[in-house]
């Protein structure tokens, strides 16, 4: 199959969450699989330059008040063929989405430039020694790149290209949706009509990711519970009611995760390597992490880690509140996170924590990929409470790196842990919930230091290789589906 991802994010490039690890790690196994892969995403500011050169290949489209001109660039190693889109809108910019001052108030522009320079790539830029074929599968990723759909529409099948390229659109946040004041379908150029219920517009905004959710031949999302979640009313964020009705394209597909990065008998970021076999590392590397952050180097008191987006999403309120109670119970507990400008106050409340119980808390706020394995390796128990979780990535994480997670039992939370077994969950998105399955991790951990349960998580495989054949069948399906839309 000839694939072509565009998304705003593709790690090591660019990743503010799962979205740039899913992508990179998507395209690598397809990759490996044997498809010929083209990932398309902005060069940001954050971008690391090496290996990157000119494809000498531009993409233009009229954006806002003037015509953009974006350079492709690609980037030169083995694997997939990552194309960068070059422009000062994703460049001179210090974040990805926003700054201090919030979300960028140009992202609609940003991303059509990027969906424009994604189709405009699979058409130029080679992937081996030619380029794509006549009707390679566009795969889009949230609302950033969710409108590719009418560009395809709109500009490309007139003159010819792409008639039989299905479009297969993946879920990993609905709660962001890209809805818009309907003004700012204007800077788009495209004709009024695209602005309907059939289009661009949903209760008179203008509705990126809802576009897609109509549009994409078939959908995906991060875990088959979240794919049914999403269909209620409690869980779909608003657009339940067209993802009940797109339910026989919609498939949940649990991510993998990165097991050359994340693994602890090679991880240089730790102070020790571990496995299953010979755990006897994960003991070192505790102690290692104590002493960075200044922690009593007490052996026998649970480490409670947490790492990840500091949001309301994550349940960052139910781990604060119960901080205290941990401490009682006698962890510690370390949390890295950062947040983004509108729950500042949480981060204020860690320190606090941290403030509070010096010898037992430790917030780290920031973005820290050594930090984030370190806490992995460390961490006898991981603290995951999130309200909602398309997928999650870092309770897999923990499993591998022997830190038994302690998570609600919500979307990919739920089909990644098992309950008793290689790890604790609780239902009620309460505090007392929460407390109920921590108090049973912590009674585990006193009985057996969670040795077996800490065998039987790093035994189990997170690999993405298993995971290819689930998205080849859904790629299968978006060609059959879009032959017969053509049929029709
Ligand atoms: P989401 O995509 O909702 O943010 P996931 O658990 O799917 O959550 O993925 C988050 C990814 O980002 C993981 O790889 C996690 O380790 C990483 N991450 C999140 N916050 C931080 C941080 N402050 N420092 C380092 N890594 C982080």
């Amino acid at each position: 199959m000839e694939v072509v991802i565009v998304s705003s994010e593709v790690a090591p490039f660019s990743k503010t969450g799962g979205l740039g690890d899913v992508t990179a790690a998507l395209s690598s196994a397809l990759h490996r699989a044997g498809h010929r892969v083209m990932t398309v995403s902005p060069r940001y500011g954050v971008t690391p330059l090496d290996g990157l050169k000119d494809s000498g290949h531009v993409a233009r489209a009229y954006l806002g008040t003037s015509e953009q001109t974006a350079k492709l660039l690609v980037h030169t190693a083995k694997g997939p063929t990552h194309v960068l889109v070059e422009h000062p809108m994703f460049a001179d910019r210090a974040g990805i989405y926003g700054d201090q001052n919030g979300s960028f108030g140009d992202n609609h522009i940003r991303f059509a430039l990027l969906q424009r320079a994604g189709l405009e790539a699979a058409r130029r830029i080679p992937v081996g020694r030619k380029t794509l074929g006549e009707s390679p599968i566009f795969h889009v990723h949230d609302w950033q790149t969710a409108s590719l759909p009418v560009y395809l529409d709109q500009v490309y099948r007139p003159l010819g290209f792409f008639r039989d390229s299905p479009v297969v659109l993946t879920l990993h946040n609905p709660a962001h949706q890209g809805r818009l004041p309907a003004k700012m379908f204007d800077d788009l150029d495209l004709p009024q009509r695209w602005f309907s219920p059939h289009g661009l517009e949903w209760h008179g905004d203008l509705a990126l990711l809802k576009c897609g959710v109509l549009r994409a031949d078939q959908l995906t999302t991060v875990s088959p519970t979240f794919a049914w979640e999403i269909t209620t009313a409690a869980g779909g964020f608003g657009l339940d009611v067209l993802f009940r009705g797109r339910f026989a394209e919609l498939t949940g597909i649990l991510n993998g995760i990165d097991t050359t990065e994340w693994d602890p008998t090679s991880d240089p970021h730790l102070d020790a390597p571990f496995s299953a076999g010979d755990p006897t590392g994960k003991a070192t590397c505790k102690a290692g992490l104590q002493a960075e952050l200044g922690l009593p180097m007490e052996k026998s008191r649970p480490l409670v880690g947490s790492v990840g987006r500091i949001d309301p999403q994550k349940g960052t309120e139910l781990l604060i509140d119960s901080i205290p109670w941990l401490v009682d119970q006698g962890a510690q507990v370390v949390v890295l996170g950062s947040a983004h400008a509108a729950h500042q106050k949480l981060e204020w409340r860690l320190r606090e924590m941290e403030d509070a119980y010096p010898d037992r808390v430790r917030a780290w706020i920031g973005f820290d990929e050594r930090i984030a394995h370190r806490i992995e390796a460390a961490a006898d128990i991981f603290a995951m409470p999130s309200l909602f979780e398309p997928c999650g990535l870092n309770q897999m994480y923990s499993m591998r790196y022997g830190a038994v997670p302690v998570v609600r039992a919500t979307g990919g939370l739920a089909d990644s842990v098992q309950d008793g077994v290689t790890g604790f969950s609780f239902v009620e998105p309460t505090g007392f919930a929460f407390r109920g399955a921590l108090h049973r991790a912590l009674k585990q951990f006193a009985a057996d230091g969670l040795a077996a349960m800490r065998a039987e998580g790093m035994s189990r495989d997170f690999g993405w290789d298993a995971v290819v054949p689930e998205y080849e069948a859904v790629y299968a399906a978006a060609v059959e589906g879009r032959a017969r839309l053509l049929r029709a």
